[in-house]
């Protein structure tokens, strides 16, 4: 059991999310006395000294009867001025004050990100540069946040190459994603709340309310003098639609928005939704890239985590796809699947490397409470943090022998290792839309369930979201609503506020 107790509750998350880098603990307890074999105690505690914000955190564990206990305080080296970037710091203090203790504790524990937690490092460091300069930036990383050399150094290059992708003219460019939250089958490791397409499926009635969506979003982008920025339409799988009903809902798309801007992406995904009719209703619709997603070549991975297709149908699939005449093609792998080794996965990117596509995707598989590979954890033998490390380093290996370059990284909870998910693409075929979603730099005007619409504030720092129902039945249901929330969102200015979500 793992016991909390703090003097600032308002970052007990912030802490419980470092305690679960060092230990698989869904939920912290208060503390009991006495404490018994196989308990840790974690505290914290956040004070003010000379100005400046400190936390001191305790670490102990019991075993055989025994506890042992590790400390550590932190001052923070910055004041802050404001009441937001005074608790920036305060939490930022406790947090390294806690993960320092706890890598006392447990000094085995492989985390190449430090104390970071979030799911942007690229954008803290680009903040910590802009407003500390680059060489405090790269201390701070090292230091304080115990980045190691070799993530900042990934970090450091993706924001370089961000520099040379296109920028935005105005804050009135806007992102435009379409959500098909349906597959053909349901993916072990599968968190989204998609559905599986079947013969009872109503698709017409979601087809019918999506292409509402879309008019409407494209009547507020006009409305608000706005433009496409990029185009992306993801899920789900797209492809599990039939090339007739691909073909009507991206003539209607694009025909209400009136272009896509500088790219459009459609997620093919599974390479058992693709065929040539399919990939030439895409082409001919001005599709300029698309996924198609092997995420292991080894067949008996795939029969495991549940993808109804072999690695001969992912080599078909992308054959076609070059035929039909696309030039951006991105491939998504995850590194630590279950029962695969460092050999496996490296079987996997070897038969990547002989498809040569523009763009490399490579995931670090995370364990999601919703995913039904949490439930059935006990079945399948999973890769050390170590392994998953070293199969990242295969994958940024292979990235640099195709000549590609790292642009865009998220991380997210429960990843194996701690370790992140990393887009690679050869130069000047980079996803506008992955970077300007990813950092949050432009707004997104998304349509579907389960779809997140979001509007950056440029210069203030805010972004203010509206979440889509994840259900597609509500979704159908409270659409009038979600209609009105964007409206709202993207007309502050006419609504004094943003006051009602669906
Ligand atoms: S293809 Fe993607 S969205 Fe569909 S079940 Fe698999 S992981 Fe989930």
């Amino acid at each position: 059991m793992v016991n909390l107790s703090t003097d600032c509750p308002q970052f007990d998350n912030d802490i419980a999310e470092v305690v679960r880098l060092f230990l698989d603990a869904e939920k912290l307890e208060a503390p009991r006395e006495p404490m018994l074999d196989g308990d840790v105690f974690v505290s914290a505690r956040l004070f003010k000294e000379n100005h400046t914000w400190a936390a001191e955190a305790v670490c102990a564990c019991a075993e055989a009867g025994e506890r042992r206990g590790f400390s550590y305080r932190y001052e923070s080296p910055l004041r802050g001025e404001s009441a937001l970037e005074q608790k920036r710091y305060q939490k930022r203090c406790v947090k390294i004050a806690v993960f320092r203790a706890m890598r006392l504790a447990f000094p085995e524990a492989f985390l190449p990100w430090g104390s970071l937690t979030g799911i942007r490092p690229t954008r803290l460091l680009h903040e910590l540069k802009e407003s500390l300069g680059a060489e405090e930036a790269r201390r701070m990383m090292l230091e304080s946040f115990d980045v190691s050399g070799e993530k900042l150094a990934l970090a450091a290059e993706i924001l370089s190459v961000q520099n040379e992708m296109p920028r935005l003219s105005s804050e009135k460019e806007t992102g435009v994603y379409i959500g098909i939250p349906y597959c053909k089958t349901r993916c072990l490791y599968c968190s989204f709340p998609s559905e599986v397409r079947h013969a009872k499926t109503d698709m017409a009635a979601y087809l019918a309310a999506l292409k509402r969506d879309i008019a409407f979003g494209a009547r507020l982008l006009r409305e608000t003098g706005r433009k496409v920025r990029s185009m992306y339409m993801g899920g789900g799988t797209p492809t599990v639609l039939t090339a007739d009903e691909l073909d009507g809902l991206l003539s209607f798309t694009l025909s209400a928005y009136g272009g896509y801007g500088l790219e459009f992406t459609v997620e093919a995904g599974r390479p058992d939704t693709i065929d040539r009719e399919k990939l030439s209703v895409l082409k001919r619709s001005g599709v300029t890239r698309i996924s198609i997603n092997p995420q292991s070549m080894n067949d008996a991975t795939l029969a495991l985590i549940g993808r109804s297709h072999s690695a001969h149908e992912v080599e078909r699939a992308f054959y076609e796809a070059r035929e039909a005449g696309f030039s951006a093609i991105n491939m998504d792998v995850i590194a630590g699947l279950p029962g695969e080794s460092l050999g496996d996965f490296q079987n996997t990117l070897d038969a990547v490397e002989r498809l040569n596509p523009e763009n490399l995707t490579v995931h670090t598989l995370a364990i999601k409470r919703s995913s039904l590979l949490k439930d059935r954890l006990s079945l399948y033998p999973l890769a050390s943090a170590e392994e998953a490390d070293h199969m990242v380093d295969a994958g940024r290996a292979l990235a640099r022998r195709l000549s590609m370059r790292p642009y865009y990284m998220y991380r997210q909870k429960y990843m194996r290792g701690n370790l992140e998910n990393v887009g690679y693409a050869k130069p000047l075929t980079e996803c506008v839309y992955n970077v300007d979603m990813m950092e949050e730099t432009a707004s997104i005007l998304s349509h579907g369930a389960n779809a997140m619409t979001k509007r950056v504030f440029q210069g203030e720092s805010r972004v203010e979201r509206i979440p889509a129902p994840k259900d597609i039945k509500t979704y159908l249901d409270k659409l009038d609503a979600l209609c009105e929330a964007k409206e709202r969102l993207f007309f502050e200015e006419r609504w004094p506020r943003l006051t009602s979500r669906p």
